[in-house]
Order: C-alpha cells, then sequence, then structure tokens
C-alpha cells in the first residue's frame, strides 16, 4: 500500500515515510492509493476493540516495515474503553473520552506515538513540536511523555485556555517542553513555523509536527467508526447515521473512509458551530475558507479545516461518497440548550462539543437510527456546563490524577531566543 498526495504532485510513499514526512512535499495531504473492503460479516463476535483496530488498520500498513508491529501497537495505544451507550432505543452515544486527556485526539496521539518510537532509524533524535489551542497538545503530550528518543515542544497563548488545559499541556517534564506564549495562537503557529528554519534546531534533531493532518493520527480514527457501526447494526439490525462534532474535518474524514471500506454506516453529518464553511461549501460548490469565530465549542473554532482537502479529494475520485455527507451549524444559544435538555431530557450531561452534534440530531434526524460521537468529558469544560446544570461535575480518575501534578513550564515572549530542548 502506498501513500499518495491530493495534488498528485508528489511521489508514492510508504506508511512510515508518509508519518515522519506529515505534510505531502507538494503541499498536499497524504491519502491511501486504494480502499481495502473489510469482511466484518466474518468477524467472531467475541473480538476485542484491539482486534478490530488491527484488522481495520493492517491494509494500509501491508508491506510496511511497521506491519509486523502493528499488533503490539494496537495493543499499547488502544489501552482504555470506548463505550457506546443506549440513550433512546434511536440514538446511541459514542465516548470517546476515556483515554488520559478526556478527548478523542488521545487515540491518535497514542498510536502515533507507537508508529514513531518504532519508526525512529535515524541517528537524530526526534523532535516534535506542537501549537496548541486546546485538547491536541494534552493528548500529544500524554502520548508522548517519556518515550525514548523523542522530544516533544509544546507553545500556547498564556490565559487563553482554561485552567485544566493548562494543566494537561504543563504536568509532564521530563522529555516534555512547554512554553507559555505571551501571545495568541497564531503567535504560537508562527514560532512552530519558524523553528523548523532554525538551524540549532535542524541540525540536532529530526523535525516533525503533529497536527491532525498526520495520518499517523487519522487512522486510528477508522477504528471506532467500525467498532460502534457494527455494534449498532447487531443490535439494531439497521445501519446507523453518524453524527460527528466537526472542527478540522479529521474525525469526519476516518468516518469516510470507514464507509469506504465497508463499515454499515448509513449517512455522515458533519455537526459544526458558527463556523459554518463546511456547510456552505455543500450548499454553493464554493470553497471559501473564512477567519474562525469563537464559539462555545472552541476545539471546533476553525475558519479553515485542514482535513477538507481529503474530503474534496474522495469527493472527487469516488462520486458515491458526496451523496453520504451533509454539514448543518448550530448556534452557542442552542449549545446551551441543548446541554440542559439532554440533561433534564436523559439525565446524560454532554460538553459543548458533543452538544453541537445532539442538536443536529433532535433537528434533522430525529427517529431515525443514528450515533452521536462525544468527543470530550463534560469535566473538562466545567465552567460552560456546570452553570447551565447547576450541578458539579464528577472528574474522571484519569484527568484528577494529571490535575494533581505540579505545573512546569517556560513563560516565553513571542521569539524563540530562549526556547531550548
Ligand atoms: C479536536 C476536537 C474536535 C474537532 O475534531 P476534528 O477532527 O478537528 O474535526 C471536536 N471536539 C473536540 C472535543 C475536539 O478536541
Amino acid at each position: 500500500m502506498k501513500w499518495i498526495s491530493t495534488r498528485g504532485k508528489s511521489k508514492p510513499l510508504t506508511f512510515s515515510e508518509a508519518i515522519l514526512e506529515g505534510l505531502a512535499p507538494d503541499g498536499g495531504l497524504f491519502v491511501p492509493e486504494y480502499f481495502s473492503n473489510i469482511q466484518w460479516q466474518q468477524w467472531n463476535e467475541q473480538l476485542t476493540y484491539q482486534d478490530i483496530a488491527y484488522h481495520v488498520i493492517l491494509p494500509f500498513l501491508l508491506g510496511d516495515r511497521l506491519e509486523a508491529e502493528l499488533k503490539d501497537m494496537c495493543k499499547i495505544a488502544f489501552n482504555f474503553p470506548v463505550k457506546l451507550k443506549t440513550l433512546t432505543n434511536r440514538v446511541s452515544i459514542l465516548e470517546l473520552f476515556h483515554g488520559q486527556t478526556a478527548a478523542f485526539k488521545d487515540f491518535g496521539a497514542r498510536f502515533l506515538a507507537e508508529c514513531m518510537v518504532r519508526n525512529n532509524h535515524e541517528k537524530k533524535e526526534i523532535l516534535i513540536l506542537a501549537a496548541t489551542s486546546g485538547d491536541t497538545g494534552g493528548a500529544v503530550a500524554a502520548a508522548f511523555h517519556q518515550k525514548p528518543n523523542i522530544k516533544v515542544g509544546i507553545f500556547f497563548p498564556r490565559g487563553k485556555v482554561s485552567k485544566r488545559q493548562e494543566k494537561q499541556l504543563t504536568c509532564w517534564g521530563e522529555n516534555i517542553f512547554s512554553f507559555s506564549v505571551n501571545g495568541t495562537f497564531d503567535d504560537c503557529q508562527k514560532l512552530v513555523k519558524e523553528a523548523f528554519t532554525i538551524a540549532k534546531f535542524k541540525d540536532q534533531f529530526h523535525l516533525t509536527t503533529s497536527n491532525s493532518i498526520n495520518i499517523g493520527r487519522l487512522l486510528p480514527q477508522i477504528v471506532y467508526y467500525f467498532y460502534s457501526s457494527i455494534e449498532f447494526y447487531r443490535q439494531h439490525s439497521s445501519k446507523p447515521n453518524i453524527i460527528i462534532p466537526t472542527g478540522n474535518a479529521g474525525n469526519a474524514t476516518a468516518a469516510f473512509w470507514a464507509k469506504m471500506m465497508g463499515a454499515p454506516i448509513d449517512h455522515i453529518i458533519l455537526a459544526v458551530n458558527e463556523n459554518k464553511v463546511i456547510p456552505d461549501y455543500l450548499t454553493t460548490g464554493n470553497w471559501k475558507p473564512k477567519q474562525s469565530l469563537t464559539t462555545l465549542a472552541n476545539a471546533m473554532d476553525v475558519g479553515n479545516p485542514s482535513n477538507m482537502e481529503r474530503l474534496i479529494h474522495l469527493f472527487n475520485h469516488y462520486k458515491e461518497s458526496y451523496d453520504w455527507v451533509s454539514a448543518y451549524s448550530v448556534s452557542d444559544d442552542e449549545i446551551r440548550q441543548t446541554i440542559i435538555n439532554t440533561k433534564n431530557e436523559c439525565n446524560e450531561i454532554i460538553c459543548p462539543h458533543t452538544a453541537v452534534a445532539m442538536t443536529i440530531y433532535k433537528r434533522c434526524l430525529s427517529n431515525k437510527p443514528a450515533i452521536v460521537v462525544s468527543t470530550a468529558h463534560p469535566a473538562k469544560f466545567e465552567n460552560i456546563v456546570e452553570p447551565l446544570i447547576h450541578q458539579s461535575i464528577l472528574i474522571p480518575p484519569t484527568l484528577n490524577d494529571l490535575l494533581e501534578l505540579p505545573s512546569k513550564c517556560t513563560e516565553i515572549e513571542p521569539l524563540l531566543d530562549y526556547v531550548n530542548f
């Protein structure tokens, strides 16, 4: 299996090569040369999540030097539960927040870490640089903490992440270096880009980033769409519609790839906040990135979703896939109302991102079989959720353990002069 660029001007690479590159040399994103069909109907019902992960990811690694290690990688990366919770007789919630940092980013970050550790055949250490406005940096730090021959630099805007998010970015030490930047998220991104051009970093390290365009983060996200749609299909004898809280559309791309490979999924519905470039594109056919707006679902505040290039490539090359998609936008007022209603009607506390998807279920899909994807634990957004439901949220033990560790970080101006690893 080779990985090709969406822009078609780079030479096809193996999986191992593509994860070290991140972005294709022509500026495009890596996509698989073809999609294998998974014969899940023949699976034994006792397969574990890790077994399913192995079967789903294997076709993408055929012939790669990591193929022989995939079983071990799945065992180590997916060491936490995935829960499909029945909400009513038509709708289930897919809880993806039982990992260490309580958001679905743990799946991608942990699998990428297993890839990188085994893929480091150069003499140089790997240095992973990440600018973060919230969840990604914490998941990457947790996943790479204490991994040999790898260092991680995290840049976050001081005072612009929540207290609990900041703790997840700064509680690690050892090979994780956290920088609290006196600036904005854009300043942090600029620092990361600039670092790639600076000799003292380039000479010493193999530099790379860990953002959601890396296929090492995307592949593990396909697995939970297989797992949950098969489970739903076995329970209900009907294919679920999948409603996905969407920002950069990495999670949505993984759902499309799962359906391409035969997962029993009906439609795929992209639920966005007031950043509505994706629904606008589907109604007008024009792709028009915008400045991002700040909303209550801040991990989805994206005006130029990077993975849309992969989805548009899919729509162009596999015309049928265009018929599977729809996208809708939700306001902050609706997010608040849905958090309250879901608590009152179903006794379920959901995070603002999950509430975006739940709003779309109520508005557009009532009474159709559906899986609502839940991307984060509500305790990460207690400042928004608790005042609405007038109740404090129990913190999951894994998250609580992190919150009790001391913080270590370096405060910097938006300059690389004082940055060392
Ligand atoms: C990152 C994130 C999203 C958006 O996922 P994409 O793959 O970027 O579309 C949604 N919810 C939460 C909680 C996130 O952290």
